[in-house]
């Protein structure tokens, strides 16, 4: 029972409203693995850094538990490194640089130990690479996530429809489900999606919550009305890796606990954007996340009868 995760490790520069950061730790699955590990100790990362990496940042993933053998360090190279912008409105970003670095090269080895983790999650990375790690898997694990971004639609839109026909769920958000599906409707772009191999679809729409989807059902999950969003960053991947690591807690991949997950997953993502980077995620407690997703329960609940004509 063990969630193996794959995504960049990176750098990250980020400008809000708020403020602005220089170089701090991020990437999609340093952000996946702190979320999960609220909920599982057995998680097993697959990723590249430079030798420009932080140990300290190495030293935070290990006291989460993360198994790192699969963390590549490459001597002599650059670790990946994002910029991105947000303006007021925070469900919108802009990119300013993507440096690749180390990924550029990347030939991701899943160390044998790790070749029958149960959960797969290929966070944000290389299509071509998401799909490597998942042909090196001996058995194929009970649920395999996949999530992406416009760069990678962009460039390797091929590879990444490639990756899609043998992932059973497929986290991305609004913008991207549009780019994806030819479709502005997201119940459109749901239809296009699912025939192009993902069982399951969540579409993510920040401040607006997310909608989980299979070809007979939908579940609308709320986002928390939160006073203050200091920075985005990360809050897909903690999504991500609260879904996830929910499902692994409780071996049950079925729609009604996927529902459950989606909930974990935004209680993970409402944490995230309270403070610039990983910091709000490396405070967190066990009481907070409980305390949090009663909050969600206490903003859905309500009582009707229908009115009878
Ligand atoms: P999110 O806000 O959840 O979409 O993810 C933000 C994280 O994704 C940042 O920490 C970045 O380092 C990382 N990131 C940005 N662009 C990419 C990309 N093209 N591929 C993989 N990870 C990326």
């Amino acid at each position: 029972m063990s969630i193996l995760v794959v995504g960049t490790v990176a750098f990250d520069a980020i400008e809000t409203p708020f403020g602005k950061t220089d170089k701090i730790v991020g990437g999609a699955a340093t952000y996946i693995c702190l979320s999960a590990s609220f909920f599982t100790n057995k998680l097993n990362l697959v990723s590249v850094v430079g030798d420009d990496f932080p140990n300290n940042a190495i030293q935070m993933l290990k006291d989460k538990q993360v198994n790192i053998k699969g963390l590549q360090i490459k001597k002599g190279e650059k670790t990946f490194f994002w910029s991105g912008k947000y303006h007021n409105d925070m469900n919108t970003r802009d990119t300013i640089e993507t440096q690749l670095n180390v990924l550029e090269k990347f030939d991701p080895i899943v160390p044998e130990q790790y070749q029958n983790s149960e959960f797969l999650m290929l966070g944000n990375l290389m299509p071509s690479i998401q799909k490597k790690v998942l042909d090196q898997m001996k058995t194929r694990p009970k649920l395999v996530v996949l999530d992406t971004m416009n760069f990678w639609m962009d460039l390797f839109l091929d590879d990444l429809k490639n990756a899609l026909k043998e992932v059973d769920v497929l986290t991305i958000n609004d913008e991207e489900a549009r780019q994806l599906s030819g479709e502005y409707s997201l119940v459109k772009a749901a239809k296009v999606i699912l025939a192009m191999g993902p069982k399951y679809l969540i579409i993510k729409k920040g401040e607006h919550g997310a909608l989980l989807f299979n070809k007979e059902e939908v579940f609308f999950a709320p986002a928390l009305p939160l006073e203050e969003v200091f920075d985005p960053t990360g809050a897909g991947d903690c999504f991500a890796g609260g879904f996830v690591g929910y499902l692994e807690k409780t071996q049950d991949v079925s729609f009604e606990n996927m529902k459950r997950a989606v909930i974990y997953g935004s209680a993970m993502a409402s944490f995230c954007v309270e403070k610039f980077g990983t910091k709000r995620l490396t405070e967190l407690t066990d009481e907070d996340l409980e305390s949090r997703v009663k909050e969600f329960v206490d903003l859905v609940q309500f009582d009707i009868s229908l009115v009878k004509n």
